[in-house]
This record gives C-alpha cells, sequence and structure tokens, in this order.
C-alpha cells in the first residue's frame, strides 16, 4: 500500500499581497504572462501594472471565459512567442485551469492567483477542460502550482456567494476524505491517505464551523477580518489538498448527478457539492448529532439545504434518475467509494431525505 499526498511548491496568503506579486524572488527580473479575468483586466491590472514592472518583465492576456482547447490553444499561441519564464492564472477557476495547462505544455513556472474563493481549484493539479457547448471534454492532472498566490482583499471585494460557494466545497472535504480513508479508497492523486491529510481536513471542517458566519458577514461588507482569513485558508489550501490527497465520494459523485438537471445550471460547484453532501450524510447513515451540525452550518452561511435552493423544486424521481444513471453507470465515478451497496434509488431516498429535513427546518 503506498499512500501518497501532493503539493503546491508554495503558498502564500495576505492582504494586498498581489501589490508586490506576494515578494517571490524567483520572479525578479523574469519574463512573466498573465492570463487575467475580465475582473482582474479591468481593475486588478491597471492598478498594479506599474508596480509589477518595476519588479519583472510583464504581458497580460484577457481569458475568453471558457477552459476549452480553443481557448488552450489561442493562449498557447500568444505564449510561446514571448519566451516566458513564468505564467500567472488570475481569476476564478477556469482561467486557474487554463493558465495551468498553457505553462505545463510550455514548460514553464506557474502561479496561481485565484481572485475568488469559490472552489479549491487554485493549488490542484486536476485540469478540467470543456467543450465550447459546455460540457466536460477531458479531466487530467498536471503537477501543482509552483506558488499560489492568495490576496485575502481581492478575495473579501469580490460577491460573498462565491465565498460561501467554497464553503460548500470544502464542507464536502472532510466527509470524502473520512469514507476515502476508512475503507481504503485511493485519492484523487492515485494513493491511500496520509495522516498528515486526514488532519488538515478535519481541520478544514473545524475552520467552516467556527468562523464560517462571521466570514460571510466579513465579505458581504468587504471586510478583511481573520475570519474571512482563515475561511479564504479553508476553502482554498486546506479543502484543496483534502481533496486530492484525501479522495472523493458521494459529495461530488451526487453533485456530477445533479449537473445533469438543466434546474441546477445558475448554481455554483460548491452550492450543489454542499447538497450532495447532505444527502451523503443520509447514504452513509451518519449520526444525527452530526447531521443536525452541517445542516445548521449550512442555514448559517446560506447554503442549500432543499432542492428548491438549487433550482430543482418539484423534480420528479424519473427526472432524478435519468440524471444519476450516467454518473451510476461510468465505474470510475467517485460516486461509487462507498462502503455499501449503492443504487440509484438509494441515491434518490438520500436526496429526498435531505430535501425533506431542509423543509422541516424551514
Ligand atoms: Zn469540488
Amino acid at each position: 500500500m503506498i499512500r501518497k499526498a501532493i503539493f503546491p511548491g508554495c503558498y502564500l496568503q495576505g492582504k494586498d499581497i498581489l501589490r508586490n506579486l506576494g515578494g517571490i524572488e524567483e520572479l525578479e527580473k523574469k519574463r512573466v504572462f498573465i492570463l487575467a479575468t475580465n475582473m482582474a483586466v479591468n481593475r486588478i491590472i491597471p492598478e498594479n501594472l506599474s508596480a509589477w514592472k518595476r519588479i519583472c518583465d510583464i504581458n497580460y492576456e484577457k481569458f475568453s471565459g471558457a477552459c476549452t482547447w480553443d481557448e488552450i490553444n489561442r493562449v498557447l499561441k500568444i505564449a510561446e512567442g514571448g519566451a516566458y519564464d513564468f505564467i500567472i492564472g488570475m481569476g476564478g477557476g477556469k482561467t486557474i485551469d487554463t493558465a495551468r495547462v498553457v505553462a505545463r505544455q510550455l514548460g514553464v513556472k506557474y502561479i496561481a492567483a485565484p481572485t475568488i474563493a469559490a472552489t479549491d481549484a487554485p493549488t490542484a493539479s486536476a485540469c478540467v477542460v470543456y467543450s465550447n457547448e459546455g460540457s466536460v471534454v477531458d479531466y487530467f492532472t498536471t503537477s501543482n502550482p509552483d506558488y499560489v498566490l492568495v490576496d485575502t482583499r481581492i478575495i473579501a471585494e469580490a460577491p460573498a456567494r462565491f465565498l460561501v460557494s467554497g464553503m460548500g466545497d470544502a464542507l464536502a472535504t472532510w466527509f470524502e476524505a473520512e469514507t476515502c480513508d476508512r475503507s481504503h479508497f485511493r485519492n484523487v492523486c492515485g494513493g491511500f491517505n496520509l495522516r498528515a491529510i486526514m488532519s488538515l481536513a478535519d481541520a478544514c471542517y473545524q475552520t467552516l464551523l467556527t468562523y464560517g458566519s462571521a466570514a460571510r458577514i466579513a465579505c458581504e461588507n468587504n471586510l478583511v477580518s481573520p475570519a474571512l482569513e482563515c475561511i479564504v485558508e479553508a476553502n482554498t489550501l486546506l479543502s484543496g489538498l483534502g481533496f486530492e490527497s484525501g479522495g472523493l465520494s458521494t459529495a461530488h459523485g451526487i453533485h456530477d448527478c445533479l449537473c445533469n438537471l438543466e434546474g441546477t445550471h445558475a448554481y455554483y460547484h460548491g452550492e450543489k457539492v454542499a447538497f450532495g453532501t447532505l444527502a451523503g450524510l443520509f447514504l452513509e447513515a451518519r449520526p444525527q448529532p452530526l447531521i443536525d451540525e452541517v445542516y445548521a452550518f449550512c442555514r448559517s452561511v446560506g447554503l442549500p439545504t432543499t432542492l428548491k435552493q438549487i433550482g430543482l423544486e418539484g423534480v420528479t424521481n424519473r427526472e432524478l434518475d435519468a440524471a444519476i444513471h450516467p454518473v451510476f453507470e461510468n465505474k470510475q465515478s467517485y460516486l461509487h467509494n462507498v462502503r455499501f451497496e449503492l443504487t440509484p434509488e438509494g441515491i434518490i431516498e438520500a436526496l429526498r431525505m435531505a430535501d425533506a429535513l431542509g423543509h422541516q427546518l424551514g
């Protein structure tokens, strides 16, 4: 049995750290290319470009908005001609994934600079590539970023829904890692779990319970409070290491099923993962005090606890069944990382239980 964990080279987090690019000495006098989201092109880059130019030779390009092979190849062509030493992905998960693939194809160093804390993508090695129509066409791993650079002021100024969604993604971490660990399922990087990662997954869950509610209030008021700093770390670092080196299970498996229903398309990854976590509590017969704790957390931060809150009011069992089947039939799906016999009917029952308790709590 080989236990395995993978990590980014260096994780930097703090208020205003983008102003001097995290003080990364290696960047001095290097050629740097930034792939930047709209918001970064309109705000972060104009505010900082002259300061950055005193550190390194820097160019940037606006991200199209979708991580497709067309976009990867377009950016690759632009970056190829520039003899760059570093590529920075500045934006949300898709910008970061696109820049990650470009950097690795060019064989240069990669810095993830997330502008929201909505998912745990920034620390990871995994990339999701979409078709032009928006469905997933490729999922593969490259290597973790050389640096992760998280400016908490920028996160605090983004809409609070992103931070809350990130908490939904982070909420699944301990539950999925625990399931994989106890039943000896392989984690996402292909090994068995280390105690180090189980401690991080536990810290992730405890940090959410302790600081989630205060962090949401801070973000709604654009304040970089200590609670917000703790939640940014939970959403980005603890959740990122926890899922990749701790494993995925029903929360993400159910998320994949829910994505097959059009009603959920307006909802974020973490919001659907949160509901998948709730359904997973019933699937795995977790004890009621733990279920109560998770529901209280979701309600305190504003994560969904009913099907209606993820766009599925009035969804029929037949529709749920049709959404579950393609994922269920894929034997590689994380949905199958469970320690009992799983059936589509059992998943529907768990979704209905999760919804019923959400309604009962009002
Ligand atoms: Zn996730």
